[in-house]
């Protein structure tokens, strides 16, 4: 029995290597082109130690700032050969500029990268991110991250500060607006999209951008999902959960990294030997260059783990960083530590070197001006086709939370009031981090998409997003008495979410439940519809709202994308990828929590010793996955290929999904697994496959996942990557609240 156990054990373990490696062997490796590496020799050979660091060395040209104001004199630098990238210049002729001193003006001529956070669109603002991801529709993602790096290049910039991939769970975070929610397997699934959509095949390809992996790593879990704040979390929790994306960005090709802000385990991530040395370069073979932060190296001082810049330098710069943005830290201090012996050349050599690798891949060292030249800014910023896609990716993001007696679509016949304080709103549309998006009237508002369809409505604002004054109550209390259905657009300031926007409470600002209660009294039906960045508490407004549609901040043609779901032009799709919770003292609250020793939902359990809370449930207001569709579907016939998985054999898992209502419109078939029995505790239920598929009314269609050994596998208490047998649960489900039906078992 023993002899067995060990002989399995040992098949684990070859198992999980050869996994492993051949993860690695399939990463792109950016220093495989002899050629490229021979001219990086031939120049790193003319290069003093000071212009190596420059290269190492990453500034702001001006104006967004999110961190302390740093006065460098960066063009005096600049000339000296001691800047090897510039961010936030966003001007061809400002960019062309820099670059012509650069080239020009530097004694070896080394042309600049031009990098910024084109996070969800440059000119054309598409949905936030946590919106998109509400689309699981992985092409689109795709799509949406290529036209922002057309529209970006085409002004000469050629990296950005994407895809943000931090997995969250804490929706007081205000940062869960730039991410992909709380799962991790379709973040994963989510970044591999959007490093694809901004790089493109190749990079040296100008309408395309270096895509930047950020921030590596588990920023999204800050305690108390107070921005910045620690982390503390068990190195299993993080393999299984935070990093997978992270190794998804690598295998994809992502050519850069970001540091995060916070600490992990007590070591700030941006000198984090065990992330940047152990796991990224080593684990997962990535060979392409590392960025901090914005002054993160400065701010190990406030951490506590460093007594002087110089320090904080050299521990960053040891444990694997090659670009220091914004602090200034690595050109004051770099050649200091070399002449002081603290760091040995060959590491600023290596830093050097791989910054200087992606300029020779994009192309730079033949034509420094490429990405300038490349194509014409007016003709690709806001393309009417790129609107047209702003308008699709938006309607696809939407979740229909709620929809009482089919109070949606609305009916043209129908005299609507639109009331609220996001109604005619042009500027927190756009959301956060717009890049070069215009808030000064350009963005349809709801109020423009109404009036662009000729709809039947008045309007009246009603109050402020947040300012305490009822002034505006009584007109909109009238035109909602003259109205067969209120349209009420209420939500979030864009500046409520998104970096250094953590919230404690979570809910609506109180004069807009003010108003949403003073218009109930008149009895006419609410359509609630919510600009925000972040799950919201919705535990009242849900009782009191008719229906809920979740828009996001759905970007430059949000406004006529709202509409074309309000009126049924568009079926809305789009599912949740983080729970809403029904307070805030339920977070956090994610679908794939663990089961407990005391679970509540089980036959046997203790009416009081059990765990959950004894004021609400432990389910969220709205779980993971969900979303409201004009139609229905109804999912029969479940089937499985075998009911043994093994390594050689995969399993088909396959149902009938019937368009059972009265519009045609799209579904997302969701698989889920648990793990039953595992040498650790494991999730209640975990997503491992998801299809996104269109069908017309009364069509049906069978549709398949395949399950294979790798969906079956976690980091155990060794951290070893494994697989282990046993019998394992299944459904496939419209979202994640319902009970498993099927099992498998999976043999070695
Ligand atoms: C953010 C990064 C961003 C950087 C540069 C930081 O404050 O955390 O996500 O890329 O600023 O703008």
């Amino acid at each position: 029995m023993i002899n067995i156990m060990r002989n399995a054990l040992i098949l684990l373990v070859v198992m999980s290597l050869l996994l492993s490696c051949e993860q690695k062997n399939s990463v792109k490796h950016f220093s495989s082109n002899a050629e490229v590496e021979r001219k990086l020799d031939s120049l790193l050979s003319l290069m003093t130690l000071e212009e190596k660091i420059g290269q190492t060395v990453l500034f702001s040209s001006h104006s967004t700032v999110t961190g302390p104001v740093m006065n460098h004199n960066y063009i005096t630098y600049l000339k000296q050969g001691q800047v090897g990238a510039i961010f936030n210049a966003t001007n061809a002729d400002f960019i062309r500029k820099l670059q012509k001193i650069a080239v020009e003006e530097t004694r070896l001529g080394i042309p600049l990268l031009f990098g910024y956070d084109v996070i969800h669109g440059y000119k054309t603002i598409f949905p936030i991110p946590l919106a998109e991801s509400c689309s699981w529709d992985l092409k689109l993602l795709e799509k949406t991250a290529k036209v922002a790096s057309k529209e970006a290049s085409s002004i000469g910039l050629n990296w950005t500060f994407a895809p943000m991939i931090d997995v969250s769970r804490d929706p007081r975070w205000g940062r869960v607006a730039e991410g992909n929610g709380e799962d991790t397997y379709l973040a994963s699934k989510i970044t591999t999209a959007r490093v694809k959509g901004i790089q493109g095949d190749d990079l040296a390809d100008p309408q395309t951008l270096l895509s930047c992996a950020k921030h590596f790593a588990a920023y999204g879990a800050p305690q108390a999902g107070r921005d910045y704040h620690t982390v503390d979390m068990s190195e299993i929790t993080l393999r299984n959960v935070y990093l997978p994306p992270f190794k998804s960005a690598v295998q994809a090709g992502a050519a850069t990294f970001m540091t995060a802000f916070n600490e992990l385990n007590g070591v700030p991530a941006t000198a984090n030997p065990f992330l940047l040395d152990q796991i990224l370069r080593k684990e997962w073979g990535f060979d392409g260059f590392v960025v901090t932060d914005y002054t993160s190296v400065n701010e190990m001082i406030h951490h506590g783990n460093v007594n002087t810049l110089q320090e904080a330098g050299e521990e960053a710069i040891k444990s694997g960083v090659d670009m220091d943005m914004q602090g200034g830290v690595f050109r004051k201090f770099l050649a200091k530590s070399v002449k002081s012996g603290k760091v040995d050349e060959s590491r600023i050599t290596k830093a050097a070197r791989s910054v200087l690798r992606m300029k020779y891949l994009l192309g730079l060292f033949d034509d420094p001006y490429r990405y300038l030249d490349a194509q014409n800014a007016s003709d690709v910023l806001l393309h009417p086709s790129h609107l047209e896609l702003a308008r699709t990716s938006a309607a696809k993001s939407m979740v229909l939370l709620k929809n009482k007696q089919n109070i949606l679509p609305l009916r043209s016949s129908q005299k609507v009031a639109l009331i609220g304080p996001l109604a005619d709103d042009e500027y927190h549309i756009l959301g956060n981090w717009i890049g070069q998006g215009d808030r000064s009237g350009t963005a349809v508002s709801v109020k423009e998409g109404f009036e662009a369809r000729g709809a039947h409505f008045s309007y009246a604002k009603g109050c402020e997003i947040e300012a305490n004054n009822k002034e505006g109550f009584e007109k909109a209390l009238q035109v909602a008495k003259n109205a067969d259905v209120i349209v009420l657009v209420a939500g979030e300031t864009e500046r409520m979410s998104g970096e250094a926007a953590s919230r404690t409470s979570i809910s609506l600002p109180d004069i807009q439940k003010e108003l949403i209660a003073a218009l109930n009294e008149t009895g006419k039906p609410i359509v609630l519809v919510l600009f925000n960045g972040r799950p919201l508490d919705l535990s009242w407004e849900s009782t009191i709202s008719d229906a809920i549609l979740e828009t996001w901040f759905s970007g430059t043609a949000g406004g006529h994308a709202i509409t074309d779901v309000l009126y049924g032009d568009v079926n809305p799709s789009g599912k949740l990828t983080m729970s809403f919770p029904r307070n805030v003292g339920q977070i956090p609250v994610f679908y794939n929590e663990k089961h407990t020793g005391r679970p509540h939902d089980i036959p046997e359990a203790n009416e009081r010793y059990t765990s959950k809370f004894i004021d609400v449930p432990n389910s969220p207001l709205y779980p993971f996955g969900f979303g409201l569709s004009y139609t229905t579907f109804d999912y029969k016939n479940v089937t499985l290929s075998s009911d043994t998985l093994t390594t050689q054999n995969p399993i088909t898992v396959s149902v009938e999904v019937t368009n059972s209502g009265n519009f045609d419109g799209e579904e997302i078939v969701q698989l889920y697994i648990k793990d039953k029995v595992a040498s650790i505790t494991r999730p209640v239920k975990e997503l491992k496959g998801f299809e996104k598929v269109f069908l017309k009314k009364g069509e049906m269609q069978r549709v398949s996942f395949e399950l294979t050994v790798e969906d079956l596998m976690f980091y155990n208490s060794n951290l070893e990557w494994v697989a282990e047998p046993g019998v394992f649960e299944l459904m496939i489900a419209p979202n994640s609240d319902h009970p498993f039906t099927h099992f498998f078992k999976f043999k070695i």
